[in-house]
């Protein structure tokens, strides 16, 4: 009980670090059991694993949100929130993970088998390399009982806040799911804030022009809290962004980027919807390609390097992007989004007169695949482009941006597409040639999976941060993974790692169902099929998206294709 731990605690007061181990295991509190997991043998390293565990019906939160696994999500990320509060006003030898703008699956707190679990760390304070036993008394005895109680676990729940949480996701999860039937690829509210704070911040601009869609594509939805909203519906097929620069353009795009995660209430972005499967395509020069097919973008490659199976250690722009978009078509987007400020310029266009000057050039811009993109593979494409019209005649709705306001031009871009065909024609030089077919995009690659398994299994692979997984000696770099928001879902990505390895071994399967195969199976049994249960589990793991796990993937280094 909580009192035979104050006295262990005093007793080991100035004792040597080493002694700590002997308080691992369970004890029991007022309302609630404190689970000692692994403490830290010395000072120095990471501080010690703790949980808190008790019956949901314990705690004031209502029935209803606890029926549905998407509720409980709601519920778990809305006591992650308030607990981090919590901790983070409280003594600095509790801490728990931060979490973001997401509503997410959180192993920091969950909510299953009527039971609510909280993974902490504790730093058991010390004086060199003894133990301060009295302080750590203290803390843990008389502290945090008090934190609990003074928490959305205690008397402190806001009802009314946990209630919006719920219904907050709800109502995008109930949008998501109207998208596909009413052939939607993305839905913006109207009065959403979409502007972040700054280039650094995720949290919304203050005074910023609410987002207002144009008559022409407003689309209405009755939501399950019983709210009618309206709002852009981007339809699929072909959409570009278009208008003056500063306008408001990239800010649109990267709002439906990150609209393939729920957002919190206050965000401003929780009635940005997105395909769930929607990716972000750019260009990453330097990036390292495995194998991957781009011979529909690109061909002919100086030194008759292969483009079925292109394979670089250091990808350039243009063929950084078009590996980029095989493997999102790889994973199975049915959606991508592409802003011409992370894009290789010869990547997406190619004007007349160059196609005049350079005869000798291996790549089919993306302006003369778009089209087929959609007709012969049913992929939207959201594109952001203001510096060329070259993308008029293929796009099925034109939306331009004019001090952040969106209007529709699509007519307008359509008759301006039109005569510039006319004129272009009476001097056209012919069409470029298209090179091998739209059907060898995305084809699917069959890696080795000892490639993605550490020699010393001692040191699985590790997230460090958001942007950077540690393999072995190797670092993975995520930087430009724009999708990936959490460093919790680099942490999961790490450890997805040695399951997708393991699914390769025993199924002779592709990569890309194989991860697909791993994130389903974490869906439904959990984020414990990572960090394993009871006293494995650990506060820091986040659900990722497959698609991310994939990208990751794909950038290793040390990936090598099956023979
Ligand atoms: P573009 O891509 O058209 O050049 P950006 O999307 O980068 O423009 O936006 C330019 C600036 O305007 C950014 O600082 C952004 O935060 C800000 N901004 C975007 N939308 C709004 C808005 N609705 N209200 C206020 N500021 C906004
Ligand atoms: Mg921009």
């Amino acid at each position: 009980t909580s009192s035979q731990l104050y006295s262990r605690l005093h007793s080991l007061d100035s004792k040597s670090y080493g002694a700590l181990k002997q308080l691992a295991g369970t004890w029991q509190f007022q309302g609630f059991d404190l689970h000692i997991d692994k403490v830290q043998p010395d000072p120095y390293a990471s501080a010690s694993r703790i949980r808190i565990t008790l019956p949901v019906t314990a705690t004031e939160v209502p029935q209803e949100f606890l029926q549905d696994t998407a509720d409980r999500v709601a519920v778990s990320d809305f006591i992650a929130r308030d607990i981090y509060d919590a901790i983070s006003h409280g003594p600095r030898e509790f801490q728990a993970v931060r979490p973001g703008q997401e509503i997410l699956p959180r192993s920091s707190v969950t909510c299953e088998k009527g039971t609510v679990q909280v993974a902490l760390t504790f730093q058991f304070p010390a004086a060199g390399r003894r133990v301060k036993g009295r302080l750590a008394a203290g803390l843990l005895v008389d502290d945090l009982p008090g934190l609990v109680s003074y928490s959305a676990l205690g008397e402190r729940l806001q009802h009314h806040a946990l209630k919006q949480h719920v219904q907050t996701l709800r109502d995008y999860l109930f949008i998501q799911r109207e998208l596909q039937d009413r052939h939607l690829v993305g839905f913006v509210a109207d009065g959403a804030v979409l502007a972040r704070r700054s280039g650094n911040s995720d949290t919304p601009l203050a005074n910023a022009v609410p987002f207002e869609s144009p008559a022409e594509n407003k689309v209405f939805f009755d939501l399950p809290s019983g709210r009618s909203i309206s709002g852009l519906g981007i339809r699929e097929g072909i959409t570009l962004l278009v208008g003056g620069g500063f306008h408001g353009k990239s800010t649109l795009l990267k709002a439906l980027e990150r609209g393939v995660f729920p957002h919190i209430p206050g965000d401003g972005r929780q009635l940005v919807v997105s395909d769930p499967t929607a990716v972000s395509v750019r260009a990453e020069d330097g990036r390292a390609v495995t194998g991957t097919n781009i011979s529909t973008m690109i061909n002919n490659l100086p030194g008759r390097i292969d483009t079925q199976e292109f394979s670089t250690a250091n990808a350039s722009g243009s063929t950084s992007q078009a590996a980029n978009l095989a493997e999102a078509v790889e994973i199975g987007t049915r959606t991508v989004l592409i802003d011409e400020d992370t894009s290789a310029t010869n990547f997406m266009i190619r004007d007349q007169r160059m196609k005049a000057l350079i005869s000798a050039e291996p790549i089919t811009p993306f302006v003369d695949r778009i089209s087929d993109l959609w007709e012969d593979r049913g992929i939207s494409t959201i594109l952001v482009m203001g510096g060329s019209g070259a993308f008029f005649e293929h796009a099925h709705t034109v939306i331009a941006l004019n001090e952040y306001v969106p209007q529709d031009v699509t007519e307008r871009a359509h008759q301006l597409a039109k005569q510039y065909h006319e004129t272009k024609h009476s001097l056209s030089e012919g069409n470029t040639d298209k090179t091998s077919s739209l059907a060898l995009l995305g084809a699917p690659r069959t890696v080795d999976p000892n490639s993605l398994l550490v020699e010393d299994t001692r040191k699985p692979p590790r997230g460090r941060g958001l942007e950077e997984i540690q393999i072995g000696k190797e670092n993975l770099d995520l930087r430009y993974l724009s999708q990936l928001v959490d460093s919790g879902q680099t942490q999961a990505i790490a450890l997805c790692l040695p399951l997708v390895a393991r699914r390769l071994q025993t199924a002779q399967i592709p990569l890309a169902p194989a991860v697909q195969e791993v994130i389903e199976q974490i869906e439904r049994e959990g984020l414990e099929t990572l960090t394993g249960s009871d006293s494995r589990v650990r506060g820091d793991v986040v659900l990722p998206r497959k698609e991310e796990l994939f990208q990751a993937i794909s950038r290793w280094r040390k990936l090598r294709l099956k023979r």
